[in-house]
C-alpha cells in the first residue's frame, strides 16, 4: 500500500492574474503551484495533491478548445501566407504541411488552455472556488 503524501497547509499564493495563469499553463494547482492539475490529458483531478484544493467544481467546458483553436489559427496565419505567397506548392502540399501542423499544435495548446481556464476560475472564485488573495503582511504565505 502506497501512502499518500502529506497535505500543505501553507503555501505560496500566487500574487496577481498572471502568476496564477502562468501556474494553469503548466498545469499545476494554481493555489500551491505545487501539485500536478490533471490525472489523465484532459481530465482535472478532483483534488490538488499538495493542498487538497478540491478542483471537481471547475467548468472550463469548450472555453479551453476555443483557446486552442484561437491561437493555432493566428499564430498559423502567417505561415500559410508566406508558403502561398512565397513557394510554388500544390494544394495538396499546402494541405500535407498545414494540416498535421494546425493539429499538433491544437492537441500541444489544449492542456494548457484548461489549465489556464480553471486556473482563471479560480483567481474569480468562480463555480465552487473560494477567491483567495495573498496577503501583503506575510510575502504572500497563507498560513
Ligand atoms: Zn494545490
Amino acid at each position: 500500500m502506497t501512502e499518500r503524501p502529506e497535505i500543505r497547509t501553507s503555501y505560496a499564493l500566487p500574487a496577481n492574474l498572471g502568476g496564477t495563469l502562468l501556474r494553469g499553463t503548466r498545469c499545476r494547482c494554481p493555489r500551491c503551484g505545487d501539485g500536478k492539475l490533471f490525472h489523465a490529458w484532459l481530465k482535472p483531478r478532483d483534488h490538488c495533491p499538495v493542498c487538497a484544493l478540491d478542483i471537481s467544481g471547475q467548468r472550463a467546458d469548450d472555453f479551453p478548445a476555443y483557446i486552442a483553436m484561437f491561437v493555432t489559427g493566428h499564430l498559423l496565419a502567417p505561415i500559410i501566407i508566406a508558403l502561398v505567397l512565397d513557394f510554388d506548392l500544390s494544394a495538396g502540399a499546402l494541405v500535407a504541411i498545414i494540416l498535421p501542423l494546425a493539429v499538433a499544435m491544437m492537441i500541444a495548446l489544449l492542456q494548457p488552455a484548461k489549465g489556464a481556464v480553471i486556473a482563471l476560475q479560480w483567481w474569480n472564485g468562480m463555480h465552487g472556488f473560494r477567491r483567495e488573495r495573498a496577503q501583503d503582511d506575510d510575502e504572500g504565505v497563507l498560513k
